[in-house]
């Protein structure tokens, strides 16, 4: 068995608002393996629930911060640097876009609901990771979520699948650029698993378990699998040689072409 022993490096999660959280899943591995971890949090509501999370972890650093706002992500990195005095992680978990662009056709798309689920889902990865990047030394690496709809049309995802494709796109480039400094960026490709982002998207339920009986697998993934491959993607002895990358965890839902009737599959 690898064993990866992350004491003395620092971590920044963004995006926990529950235990569901898909960055919380990624966060545990890396408390668990000796990293401290510093969370932001959209809003001072979600601050009683990421006490509670991580109330048994090593002196975890708890900030506010709307990725929406410069200011607030300012502040964020300079709070991150004084408190972690660098940063060797980075796991950007956020997305948004209007329930209205989940309910009606793609072909209906706002220009407001477009900059808002772009601005959320997609540039905030270049706003949070042009500000984390000067904390880090050769070895620090970034971890972004996406999803399938990114590449392929999945009913009533419509312009979070867009965004995607733009945040995919972005984790390429930004790779690129951080490259000769030694950091990497990367993405995971995450199966459906029930949080809350995934519930407010109309017709969940019933993708869900599509995707449970027809992937390849036959089954759903767990948050804990993603956590474990963000573990993987984040650490050097792991990951070391991957960058610019989406990788799937989806139980290889997304390399089948045809689905056939279940009892013919
Ligand atoms: P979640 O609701 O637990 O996490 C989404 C997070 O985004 C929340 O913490 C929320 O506060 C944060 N957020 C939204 N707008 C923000 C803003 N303006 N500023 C700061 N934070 C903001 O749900 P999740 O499923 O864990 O989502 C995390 C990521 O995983 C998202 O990018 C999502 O698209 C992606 N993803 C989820 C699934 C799934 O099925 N759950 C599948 C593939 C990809």
């Amino acid at each position: 068995m690898f064993q990866v022993d992350l004491s003395g490096k620092k971590g920044l999660v963004m995006g926990v608002a529950n235990q569901r959280s898909l960055a919380w899943a990624i966060a545990k591995p890396l408390a668990q393996a000796g990293a401290r971890l510093a969370f932001s949090y959209q809003g001072e509501r979600l601050k009683p629930t990421l006490e509670k999370l991580t109330e048994e972890l090593d002196r975890p650093v708890l900030l506010e911060a709307d990725v929406t706002n410069d200011a607030a992500l300012d502040q964020l990195f300079g709070q991150v640097a004084d408190e972690l005095g660098g940063l060797d992680y980075l796991v950007h978990s956020i997305a948004y876009a209007p329930a209205a662009t989940f309910e009606r056709p793609f072909l209906h798309t706002t220009r407001d609901d477009w900059k808002t689920a772009m601005d959320v889902s997609a540039y905030s990865l270049v706003a949070v990771a042009q500000r984390a990047a000067p904390l880090m030394t050769p070895g620090g690496s970034m971890v972004t979520l996406t999803y399938l709809a990114a590449e392929r049309v999945v009913p009533h995802y419509n312009m979070m699948g867009v965004a995607k494709a733009a945040l995919e796109a972005t984790v390429r480039y930004l790779a690129y650029d951080l490259g000769p400094q030694g950091v990497r960026v990367n993405a995971i490709s995450a199966g459906a698993v029930r949080t809350i982002a995934a519930r407010s998207i109309s017709g969940f339920a019933d993708m869900y378990s599509h995707a449970g009986e027809q992937s390849m697998l036959r089954r759903n993934i767990t948050a804990e699998e993603v956590g474990a491959m963000g573990f993987a993607l984040l650490t050097e002895q792991l990951g070391g040689g991957v960058t610019g990358e989406t990788l799937y965890v989806d139980a290889g839902f997304h390399a089948i072409g045809m689905f056939l009737p279940r009892e013919e599959a």
